[in-house]
C-alpha cells in the first residue's frame, strides 16, 4: 500500500490540511492519507497545546465521510518529544508492506533538517511537499513536489479568530467549529 502520513499540530484541523491531503492522495495515487496528530510538539511547547485526545477528535470529525483518510493516535499514545523518525519507524513496524510517503506544507519542508535524526527520515520516508515546485538549493535533500489550489491559512490565524468570534464557516468543517464551541477551545 502507498499511504501518505500528514503529521501536525491540528490545533485545529482546517482545510488547508484536507486540500493538501486530498492533492497529494490523487496525484500520487495514494491508497490512503493518515492524519497524526502530533503528541508534544516539541517545536511548538512555547504555547499551551488543545490536549491530544482533543486535536484527534477534531481530525477525525474533519475526515468522517472521506474513505481516502484516516486518523492515527500512535503520535499522541506515546510519551515523550514527538519525533517524525519515530512514527515513520513505528508505522513501517506495524504495516511491513507500506511504502509512506510523509507529507509537509512548504514552512515545513525547509525546517525538516532541524529534525531529530533528519537524514534517517528522509531517506525512510518519500518526503513530499506540497506547493513547492521543481529544485529548490535551501533544501538539502530529495522530494515530490505536489500542487494543490494555494490555501493561506493556517491553525494560528484559525485559532484567533475563534478567539474573537470572527467567522470561521469556510475555514474548517462545521462539525470541527462545533465542537471547538462545546469543548470551549481558543476561548480568550
Ligand atoms: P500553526 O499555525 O499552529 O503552526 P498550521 O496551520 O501550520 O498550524 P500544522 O499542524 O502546524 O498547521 O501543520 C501541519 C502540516 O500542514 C504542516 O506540514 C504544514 O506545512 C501543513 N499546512 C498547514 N497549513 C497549510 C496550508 N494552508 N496549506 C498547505 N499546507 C499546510
Ligand atoms: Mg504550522
Amino acid at each position: 500500500m502507498k499511504v501518505g502520513i500528514l503529521g501536525g499540530t491540528f490545533d485545529p484541523i482546517h482545510i488547508g490540511h484536507l486540500i493538501a491531503a486530498s492533492a497529494v492522495q490523487e496525484q500520487l495515487g495514494l491508497d490512503s492519507v493518515v492524519f497524526m496528530p502530533a503528541g508534544e510538539p516539541w517545536q511548538k511547547s512555547e504555547r499551551d497545546i488543545s490536549s491530544g485526545a482533543q486535536r484527534l477528535e477534531m481530525v477525525k470529525l474533519a475526515i468522517a465521510g472521506d474513505s481516502r483518510f484516516q486518523a492515527s493516535d500512535i503520535e499522541i499514545n506515546r510519551t515523550g518529544p514527538t519525533y517524525a523518525i519515530d512514527s515513520v519507524r513505528q508505522w513501517q513496524t506495524e504495516h511491513p508492506d507500506d511504502q509512506i510517503f510523509w507529507i509537509v506544507g512548504s514552512d515545513a519542508l525547509t525546517g525538516i533538517p532541524t529534525w531529530h535524526e533528519w537524514e534517517a527520515f528522509v531517506s525512510e520516508a518519500t518526503i513530499v511537499a506540497v506547493n513547492r515546485i521543481g529544485h529548490d538549493d535551501s533544501v538539502p535533500f530529495k522530494y515530490v513536489a505536489v500542487n494543490m489550489p494555494e490555501v493561506r491559512i493556517s491553525a494560528t490565524e484559525l485559532r484567533d479568530r475563534f478567539t474573537n468570534d470572527q467567522d470561521t464557516r469556510y475555514l474548517v468543517p462545521i462539525s470541527v467549529s462545533e465542537y471547538i464551541s462545546k469543548q470551549g477551545l481558543y476561548r480568550a
